[in-house]
């Protein structure tokens, strides 16, 4: 058996800051910590800090008055910002610059008259937040049939926003729906999705056509790992979303020659390195990395932190 290994894979810029901040946050405050929602969606990350005494919770009345409050990478509705402030809890922000940016272009289209179509899930964290910047002006669509469905007259100001994490090609068909029914829809400077979504997606897209399985390691509620499974799928090949490589079923890469491993941007490179392990040890697989696309992005903690480090 060999080993492609997808390169980029595994931790975004995103993830990464907002691991470092509650690290971080743990050793200027200790516990008891909160976090509003996942940090990230990842069960071995959550698992690993619930060990640590941080309480995860997905209400702001669960929090104590006065108490320290982390909001998640996916980012939080206004709502939440001001029902922290009413009960007076100190707060650190760890919404992914790129999530931000869309809260900011729903503020503006808002502002501008615009009715917002968002393409994204119902209830994703990240699509509940952005929302809530403009309940009144955005209407959520996931696929092209909510874009036939849209009640809005032929003429309305339209614009389109998108979830961070979608699938690209999926974003394509749904705007070019949009764009046959409202050709005067108005996007976003630059896409949505963001570039380790992108770039997570391009590398299996590159390498799926050389192996017969795919393994993603991430967790089922996490988007972008999902939408890396789909694709997979999608080419045809078998591809199993798992949180480790203990839960790809038994024999199911039995008579696999090749197998591509990747990760979503929210699972630690451990868990890759133990799938790896465990192939190697009962397959003799041999391992290459494939290198489709460099990354080189990082984003500073949020102010809140970076004020008590200077
Ligand atoms: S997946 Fe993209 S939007 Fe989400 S945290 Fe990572 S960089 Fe930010």
């Amino acid at each position: 058996m060999k080993l492609i290994l997808a390169n980029p894979r595994g931790f975004c810029a995103g993830v990464n800051m907002a691991i470092e901040s509650l690290e971080r946050a743990l050793e200027v405050y200790g516990t008891p910590l909160y976090v509003y929602h996942e940090i990230v969606h990842n069960r071995h990350v959550v698992e690993r800090f619930r060990g640590r005494g941080v309480v995860f919770v997905d209400h702001i009345d669960q929090i104590p008055h006065g108490a320290t409050v982390l909001y998640s990478a996916h980012g939080v509705a206004p709502a939440i910002r001001q029902a922290s402030v009413q009960r007076n809890l100190r707060a650190i922000d760890a919404t992914c610059p790129l999530v931000t940016k869309v809260h900011l272009e729903a503020v503006r289209f808002a502002r501008e008259g615009y009715t917002i179509v968002l393409i994204g899930h119902e209830g994703h964290d990240e699509v509940v937040g952005t929302m809530g910047e403009a309940p009144q002006a955005i209407r959520l669509v996931q696929d092209a049939a909510d874009v036939a469905a849209l009640d809005l007259p032929a003429d309305a100001r339209v614009a389109y926003l998108t979830q961070t994490t979608l699938s690209v090609d999926d974003a394509e068909v749904i705007v070019a729906a949009l764009r046959r029914r409202y050709p005067q829809a108005v996007g976003p400077h630059r896409d949505d999705i963001c570039y380790a979504t992108q770039n997570r997606q391009e590398a299996v897209k590159e390498l799926v056509p050389e192996v017969d399985a795919v393994i993603v390691l991430g967790s089922q509620n996490s988007s972008n790992s999902l939408r890396l499974a789909e694709l997979a799928s999608s080419h045809g090949k078998p591809a199993y979303l798992v949180d480790s490589v203990h839960e790809v079923p038994d024999g199911a890469l039995a008579g696999a020659a090749s197998v591509l491993i990747t990760a979503g941007a929210s699972a630690p490179e451990e868990v890759v390195q133990e799938c790896v392990e465990v192939l190697r040890n009962r397959y003799g697989a041999t391992v290459e990395s494939r290198v489709v696309r460099e990354e080189h992005v990082n984003f500073p903690l949020p102010r809140e932190l970076r004020l008590i480090a200077g």
